[in-house]
């Protein structure tokens, strides 16, 4: 199995503009390539794969331009070989036809694959070996054993750096347990699940957001590209950094929990589309947490052999009586957080109720 392992890594000065030359090499080559073939389709409607691009690159490219053979030549291959993966989605997934990569594109990174021990982890020295760079100084948080078959490195709009070491893992799935339990998607708690278990947003995540809408205000009062507005500029992207990974670490700690107890996972299939829609902040920072939620409940399910079943989002699962079935609209409204069936008289927590309908649809979906 393919596991990825990401470090943050403090490259010198040197390192640094080894670094922004690959990134800048790698999105010259990406539009180059994109260029050439754009031309060769427009003028004589050729069709060119993306081995003859890389040829292109190799043959005239690194000719024309000398420095390209300066920089790991595998980062070059891999942006390509991106080009050629977008240039497929476009005729494939009806996508966007692929754009120029800009210089102000401030998301920055580079893949470069194993060969001959050019990537090494020093786990005791804290150091990562990378082509072209040496030893590059690294926070290394936790040890792996495998076979490293890539790594890509990536500086973020804050400035920092990391590397992502993809492994060939062997992986010991968790052994098989009986419970089943349906997940909603929660207005006051984040998620709740049917047997009652309510999950919150962490607290520091709601300072950071404070934060975040504070530094947002004083970003659209500055003179744009004077040095307050990036200084600024910075601190709001560090702001949407430490956001992201808080929340990331709690989604980590919530779905590991989920799998570990449960065979069988439930929960609604909520459209990203619908979402990305709404402008409130709060809101949509659930709406992310969520999304990432389900995706990581996806994957982790895959490797356990657990069973994770999404089921239609239009299904009123706050509405019915989990206990008799009786269709209540009352409780459309959202205020209503606990309810009276008026049919077999039991008590309803609205959260709860709807996990538990969200369960017994989702075993109904896969009998
Ligand atoms: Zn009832």
């Amino acid at each position: 199995m393919l596991k990825a392992y990401k470090y943050r890594i403090y490259p010198n000065k040197e390192q640094e503009l080894q670094l922004a030359k690959t990134f800048g090499c790698c999105r010259f080559v990406y539009n180059q390539t994109l260029a050439y073939r754009k031309t060769a389709y427009e003028k004589e409607k050729k069709s060119i794969s993306k081995t003859d691009c890389n040829n292109y690159c190799n043959r005239e490219l690194k000719k024309e331009y000398q420095w390209l053979k300066e920089v790991d030549k595998f980062a070059l291959t891999n942006a390509i070989y991106n080009m050629d993966s977008a240039y497929q989605k476009f005729f494939k997934e009806n996508a966007s036809y692929p754009k120029f990569k800009s210089k102000y594109d401030n998301h920055k990174s580079y893949t470069t694959n194993f060969t001959n021990g050019n990537i090494a982890l020093d786990f005791c020295n804290e150091k990562i070996k990378l082509p072209k760079l040496k030893e590059i100084k690294a926070k290394i948080h936790r040890n792996f054993t495998g076979q490293i078959k890539s790594a890509t490195v990536s500086q973020v709009p804050s400035g920092k750096y990391y590397v992502s070491i993809l492994v060939e893992t062997e992986y010991i799935k968790k052994p098989d347990v009986t419970s089943k339990v349906g997940l909603d998607l929660g207005i006051k708690d984040l998620y709740i699940t049917s047997d009652g278990k309510k999950y919150e947003n962490p607290k520091v995540i709601k300072k950071y957001e404070r934060k975040l809408i504070k530094l947002q205000r004083q970003l659209s009062h500055k003179e744009k590209g004077s040095n307050n507005y990036q200084k600024k500029r910075k601190q709001l992207a560090l702001c949407h950094e430490k956001i992201a990974n808080t929340r990331k670490d709690y989604l980590h700690k919530i779905s590991s929990e989920i799998i570990n107890e449960n065979q069988v996972i439930v929960s609604e299939n909520l459209q990203i589309k619908n979402m990305v829609k709404n402008h409130n902040l709060a809101k949509s920072i659930t709406d992310v947490s969520w999304y990432e939620l389900t995706r990581q409940l996806e994957y982790k399910a895959k490797w356990n052999g657990r069973i994770y079943v999404k089921i239609d989002s239009f299904y009123a699962s706050s509405q019915l009586c989990s206990s008799c079935g009786y269709q209540n609209k009352e409780t459309k409204d959202l205020s209503v957080r606990q309810w009276k069936c008026p049919k077999c008289k039991e008590i309803h927590d609205r959260d709860i109720n709807a996990a538990k309908n969200i369960l017994t649809q989702g075993l109904k979906q896969i009998a």
